[in-house]
């Protein structure tokens, strides 16, 4: 098919050489080359995946790539848990990006459930983008990426991401070890927080994308349930503002989202922790790490919905609920859903 198209297109610019040839002087014929290009062109669409260890900025890629924050980042290990869609609108073509857990190693059911889940996106795509960070160089948890992808046959491009934290001959040579190991269609150097390479990146990715429908009407950037993305919202909060073990243990779940006779939107969600130490933590004193982390998910969600916002938060204890299926279920981390 694509073929086809270039033919159609050359067939079309042989006459109109032609026509340039009478009247170049006359009109700048460009611009109407450009959007004739755009009418000929077929529609591309597809599924990219992208997919690495944790902590390497598959999130932070995503969300800037859609220019809208649909996943949450941090800068701790496993803080995205389920596949999240972020839709990228381009002229004559539409790229579905799909963020994913950092594939690690762990006994947990939570953690081999996350693995699964981004697992499950490699022969589903149509393309991988495969994220490495430029800071710390290939490492063994990269080559267990790389294992976990041995016999998949979907195309696959090379991200290196944070080069804005290392000098050019460091990266050169990874650029370089990388090179050899023949593996990937394209390597690409970004960094995704400071936004260098992006347009670079998105002109490979339609590269390998074919031709399709608008999977997505223009106003959707992600097809997450908004009680799912208010709920990570409210999680993302406690990553920053709470340490050693309760990020991990904590869930996040929205139970009800309604709008009261005043107009103000109600929101009421549980945290889930696994132990009564990590429920007093996130309670703290006098109530104070609850009303912070609060105030800081609402005043987000607020700017996120544009109405005033009454968010109601409680704190359950669910023992050990990151080893148990049922609960992990319950908490909306399955491999195939949010
Ligand atoms: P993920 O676990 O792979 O999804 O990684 P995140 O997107 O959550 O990012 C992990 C951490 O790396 C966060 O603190 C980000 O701000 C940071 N980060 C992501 N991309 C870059 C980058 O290009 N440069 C730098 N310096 N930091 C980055
Ligand atoms: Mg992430």
């Amino acid at each position: 098919m694509k073929g086809d198209t270039k033919k159609g297109l050359k067939v079309f610019l042989g006459n109109f050489s032609l026509c340039r040839g009478n009247f170049a002087n006359f009109i700048d014929i460009q611009p109407h080359l450009n959007r004739w290009k755009i009418m000929t062109e077929p529609f591309k669409s597809g599924y990219a995946s992208i997919v690495g260890r944790p902590n390497v900025g598959k999130s932070t890629l995503l969300n800037r790539l859609v220019a809208q924050k649909v996943a949450v980042t941090s800068n701790r290990p496993q803080t995205t848990r389920n596949k999240i869609t972020g839709v990228l609108h381009l002229p004559g073509a539409q790229i579905i990006l799909v963020d994913t857990p950092g594939i690690h190693q762990s006994d947990r059911t939570l953690n081999e459930m996350m693995v699964r889940a981004s697992l499950s996106t490699f022969s589903d795509v149509d393309l991988l983008l495969v994220m490495f960070s430029a800071e710390s160089g290939f490492c063994p948890d990269d080559e267990f990426v790389l294992n976990s992808m041995r016999g998949v046959k979907t195309k696959k491009i090379l991200v290196i991401n944070k080069i804005d934290l290392v000098d050019k001959s460091a990266l050169l040579s990874l650029i370089d070890e990388m090179n050899q190991k023949s593996l990937f269609e394209e390597i690409i150097p970004i960094s995704a927080l400071k936004e260098d390479g992006l347009d670079q990146l998105k002109s490979l990715i339609l590269n390998y994308l074919p031709e399709g429908p608008e999977y997505f009407p223009k106003e959707m950037v992600t097809d997450c349930p908004e009680t799912f993305l208010f709920g990570e919202i409210i999680r993302e909060k406690i990553l920053k503002l709470t340490r050693f073990e309760v990020p991990h243990a904590v869930a996040v779940v929205v139970e009800d989202i309604y709008e009261q006779d005043n107009g103000v939107v109600q929101i009421d969600a549980t945290i889930y922790a696994e132990k009564d130490s990590q429920k007093k933590i996130l309670i703290g004193e006098k109530g104070s790490m609850l009303k912070n982390i609060g105030r800081q998910a609402r005043q987000e969600i607020e700017k996120r919905l544009g109405v005033k916002l009454f968010l109601k938060l409680f704190v359950k204890v669910k023992a050990n609920w990151r080893d148990q299926k049922q609960s992990i279920k319950e908490f909306g981390y399955t491999h195939d859903s949010f």
